[in-house]
């Protein structure tokens, strides 16, 4: 059945107190018979039958198990082995508290795949029923006595009906009563079955074992079959043999009998007096002689028996015969793909774990939720540094790309805009429009309104529309509502009585440059959190540069004298100057253009000197040519692709809204170093809390870890068990901390205005904390767990064993 070759074992090797717990130990096995380990406390029979039964491994040396040998130490090969073939009865019962009888033994039978309850049921009854435990199929493992639970213990090692029972001292903690119901049942299992057994009590080996293996100091000393008679003291501490006493006294009447017996002679004479009285027997006895005094009633612990003691001897022995066999239906079915402890049970246990803990472990859970809190805080915080809206950085266009080249030319200049990506060179700055207030007592009729940077409508789409409706004529334009908002907040806006979008639209602007007035009117408010005016192209121009744009009149004019302006040349119209042509210069913006002809117009409004666009912007090309870091800037369709185009046409171009960003994030980091220091401390002081937290509770769980690992429950199990309870506990404690705190922040930020500069709550925030918690959990959580399972069941037993 098991072959041992050539095992040894040592503890703390190649050190000073090394231990040679297993020296050369070579054993066969029967498949029958019980076979006593016997031997001095120390001389390594736990560590052999361990070693033999799978919970422990050995350095050299190989084992066979029936059909499969067992070089090398591997738990996933032994967790099959055990689970199917072994069975384990502890000196300490290693039962399952929380669990009931039932349930402590149906668990073994899940875990070889039999999950069918007829079968389950049919099984425990019999073998309860056969212990006479079976009244106790409900009752809590930790509410029965040692011999119960040993009992119990038993069951749950018989019901799978393995090949092999191992038990280590299974009664050494029982009274002589219990010991010897035990062994009986031990030995009658032993009929089928191989039982290794073992004892430092030389009677119980000799009295019922079949094979006597004497150990001392890792060595087999002697291995014989056991032909000793052999007698078994199962005398009671209490029990009473009349027998084996001195009767001194005998009184007999037609009324009452008294009988008084005893262990040795008496020094001094006992007196009592005994009355009955209302059918009550009052016992008066004079104390001075006696040192004790007690009643033996029905229920007593003590037993009285009318005859001598005996020892029990083997032939007297009363064994059961016990058939398991009998009742099995269904066989250990393939049992790798079932988990032994469903997510359910896991969570019901999790669950009452939670609600029976000690003070100090509620203590921790509420620490779990504010932990939490404080993250829920720290990532508020971590977040108002990256999701920074806008409007809190950005003064212009985000589609502004600042392009510089050396030897920058104004071929260049003209062929910026061949990429697709790029929209238009701007050419032009802020331009400033004043609003026709309404006449009020001690206010300029004029106010000063916009002055702003332009960006032209083509940029916007309906979308963006906030209040109003977009520019369908050349002369109107709309604002930002950034730009909007601060005019209203300003007070001379306020005196007047213009407080509303609608109010702003009422107003008559005008924008002036040079001899050029332009009548407005603002039509609509839009939402790009940047504080721009959009306009049309030309007209912008115009206010720009302070002349008319040839374009804008193109179809209003007739040429009545010289040519069309091209390049650096312009129009006049007729009779406003004397012969302009040739003698006409203007410089605008430092650039010289020439008058070339002269129209007329019946159209009123039209300027008096008329440019073309493209040719305003070379002036615009020569002002920034030399006196600017950067030559041009340039509004792009597609900011990152217009970046990458610039740069392989050898510019060094920077995206406007890009730095801004980076100058007012490295602003706000350097400002925050404190909040980013406390960011850092809350997460690793949570993550190093919750490790010690799981920790010590893993250390409380040490036990029932052992327990499943002895029994064969695989490491997997036994994470998915912990990572259920993580997982509950975190969701019950960090979760909800973590909500309230989150709920908390968030009605601030409604209710405060620049709350969120400092700390800022955001869908993607919240669910990003919810994975950091469950992250730090699980993960510093189940380290330990890991930690712990990497040892052999063996060990873990130990551990617990102080
Ligand atoms: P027994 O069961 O016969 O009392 P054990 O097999 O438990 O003996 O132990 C044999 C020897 O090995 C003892 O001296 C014990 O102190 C030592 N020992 C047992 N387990 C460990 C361990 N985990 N680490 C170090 N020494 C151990
Ligand atoms: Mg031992």
């Amino acid at each position: 059945m098991i072959k041992l070759r050539k095992l040894d074992k040592y503890y703390n090797r190649n050190k000073s107190n090394e231990i040679h717990v297993l020296n050369d130990i070579s054993l066969d096995l029967p498949s029958t018979g019980l076979v006593v380990l016997l031997g001095p406390s120390g001389s390594g029979k736990t560590t052999l039958l361990n070693v033999l039964g799978g919970l422990d491994k050995v350095q050299s040396g190989t084992i066979q198990f029936d059909e499969t040998s067992i070089g090398h130490y591997s738990s996933s090969t032994w967790d099959k082995i055990r689970n199917r073939e072994v069975g384990y009865i502890f000196q300490n019962y290693n039962l399952l508290n929380h669990l009931t009888v039932y349930e402590n033994i149906s668990l073994t039978l899940n875990m070889i795949g039999i999950y069918d309850k007829d079968e389950i049921d049919r099984r425990i009854d019999y073998i309860l029923d056969h212990m006479g435990m079976i009244n106790y199929r409900k009752r809590k493992a930790s509410q029965l006595s040692g011999g119960q639970q040993q009992r119990v213990a038993i069951a749950r090692a018989l019901a799978k009906n393995p090949k092999v029972i191992i038990a280590d001292e299974p009664t050494g903690n029982l009274d002589s009563k219990n010991t010897q119901d035990i062994m009986n049942i031990i030995k009658a299992i032993s009929v089928n079955k191989l039982v290794v057994l073992v004892t430092h009590e030389e009677n119980i080996a000799e009295f019922y074992g079949d094979r006597i293996i004497k150990l001392s100091d890792g060595q087999i000393v002697s291995d014989e079959d056991n032909r000793s008679s052999g007698t078994l003291d199962t005398r009671h501490e209490a029990d009473i043999y009349l027998k084996d006493m001195e009767q001194i006294t005998e009184l007999t009447s037609d009324q009452s009998t008294l009988k008084v017996y005893t262990d040795e002679e008496l020094s001094e004479p006992i007196n009592v007096r005994l009355i009955v009285k209302n059918k009550t027997l009052y016992i008066d006895v004079d104390q001075t002689n006696v040192k004790k005094l007690q009643l033996v009633e029905k229920d007593s612990e003590v037993r009285i028996y009318d005859k001598k003691y005996e020892h029990t001897n083997k032939e007297s022995l009363d064994i059961k015969e016990f058939d398991l066999e009998s009742v099995i239906e269904q066989e250990t079915s393939d049992i790798d793909k079932h988990s032994v402890i469903s997510v359910k049970d896991s969570l019901r246990i999790a669950w009452n774990r939670m609600k029976d803990a000690t003070r100090l472990g509620k203590v921790f859970y509420i620490g779990f939720g504010l932990i939490a809190g404080l993250i829920a805080l720290a990532i508020g915080m971590g977040n108002s540094f990256i999701s920074i809206d806008k409007d809190s950085y950005l003064n212009d266009s985000e589609y502004l790309i600042r392009v510089r080249r050396e030897d920058f030319t104004y071929d260049d200049f003209i062929a910026l805009t061949a990429d697709d990506s790029i929209d238009y060179i701007r050419a032009v700055d802020s331009i400033s429009i004043n609003a026709l207030l309404p006449k009020v007592f001690q206010l300029r009729d004029t106010e000063s309104a916009f002055s702003n940077q332009i960006e032209s409508v083509d940029k916007l789409s309906s979308r963006d529309v906030e209040a109003g409706r977009l520019p369908e004529t050349t002369f109107e334009f709309v604002i930002d509502q950034q730009v909007a908002d601060q005019l209203l907040a300003s007070t001379n806006y306020k005196y007047v009585g213009i407080d509303s979008y609608e109010k702003l639209f009422e107003l008559d602007y005008e924008a002036t440059m040079m001899n050029l007035t332009y009548e407005l009117t603002l039509v609509g408010i839009v939402d790009n959190q940047t504080p721009l005016m959009y306009m049309d192209d030309n007209l912008a121009y115009s206010l720009y540069y302070g002349v008319g744009i040839y374009e804008m009149y193109e179809d209003q004019i007739t040429l009545e004298t010289g040519d069309l302006p091209e390049g650096d040349e312009l129009l006049v119209l007729d009779g406003s100057q004397v012969d302009p042509i040739g003698n006409l210069v203007i410089p605008v913006k430092q650039r010289d253009y020439e008058a070339v002809g002269t129209f007329s117009t019946t159209a009123a409004d039209v300027p008096q000197i008329l440019i073309r666009k493209q040719d305003l912007g070379v002036a615009y090309f020569d002002l920034y040519n030399d006196s600017y870091s950067s030559n041009v800037a340039v509004i792009a369709n597609d900011v990152d692709n217009a970046l990458s185009y610039l740069d392989s046409q050898g510019y060094t171009a920077t995206s406007y809204a890009n730095q801004m960003l980076a100058d007012y994030q490295n602003q706000r980091i350097s400002q925050g170093i404190g909040t980013i220091t406390f960011i850092a401390i809350v997460l690793v002081a949570s993550a190093v809390s919750y490790f010690f937290v799981i920790r010590s509770s893993l250390l409380a769980r040490i036990y029932e870890v052992s327990v499943y690992r002895a029994l064969g429950v695989s490491k997997l199990d036994v994470h998915k068990m912990f990572l259920t309870e993580t997982v509950l506990i975190t969701s019950l404690t960090s979760l909800f901390g973590y909500a309230l705190t989150t709920w908390l922040l968030w009605r601030i930020q409604l209710a405060v205005d620049d709350f969120t500069e400092a700390i800022q709550v955001t869908p993607l925030s919240v669910i990003a904390g919810v994975l950091i918690i469950y992250l730090i959990n699980i993960v510093s959580g189940l380290i330990p767990v890991g930690n712990l399972l990497r040892k052999t069941p063996a060990e873990i037993l130990s551990k617990y064993d102080f």
